[in-house]
């Protein structure tokens, strides 16, 4: 754990180390390459917030795999989802008849990835599995179960590893509670 960093400074607690988590994706990689054995999967990232899990993630999956990547807001600069979903960047490839995985960081309200599954069911995909590296369940506005997840984690407002607050943090290496006093002072 490397918390003279400064931006450590700012987190409440560190919820997930490094280490866990790099064990965490060697699992569930693992469990992906067996979980699909015999198919080339499209693996989508959800920018930007997945995009550290999801660089981990493919590189321990062996598999001839694809990969693409979808922008969508519902944040902005807060920490409380607006509850709209907006689809800002849009796949390079057509889906139809593949078997799509989404990646995404953290499920919430449920609202993105609820949005992201119609979408892409609605362009035929073979099949759709939604992957996410954490979930708060206590938190679901929408009924929407992750096929694999790698840690639940309570109801807090985590950044790091890809996860962001206002932009920041993403480049932290573990996962950290965000000290209330730094929403507060915007
Ligand atoms: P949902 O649509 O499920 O409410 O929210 C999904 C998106 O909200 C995630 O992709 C993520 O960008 C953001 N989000 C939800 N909870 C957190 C959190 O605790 N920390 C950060 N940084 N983003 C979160």
């Amino acid at each position: 754990m490397e918390t003279n960093r400064a931006l450590y400074k700012d987190l409440e607690s560190i919820l997930i180390t490094k280490e866990e988590l790099q064990e965490a994706v060697r699992k569930l990689g693992e469990r992906i390459t067996r979980d699909y054995e015999g198919k080339n999967p499209v693996m989508i990232c959800i920018l930007k917030g997945a995009s550290v899990f999801f660089c981990d993630l493919i590189r321990e999956i062996d598999l001839p795999l694809e990969i693409d990547f979808m922008v969508v807001s519902s944040y902005g600069a807060s920490t409380k989802t607006s509850g709209e979903v907006k689809l800002v960047k849009d796949l390079d490839r057509s889906v139809r008849g593949r078997d799509v995985i989404i990646v995404e960081d953290i499920v919430d309200s449920g609202m993105t990835l609820n949005f992201l599954k119609q979408t892409l069911l609605g362009r035929g995909a073979a099949s759709l599995r939604i992957c996410t590296l954490l979930d708060k369940p206590a938190r679901r506005r929408v009924p929407l179960t992750a096929d694999y997840f790698c840690f639940n984690i309570p109801d807090a407002f985590v950044v790091g590893y890809g996860l962001d607050y206002a932009e920041v943090y993403r480049n932290l290496p573990d996962i950290g509670v965000l000290s209330p006093r730094i929403y507060a002072e915007k």
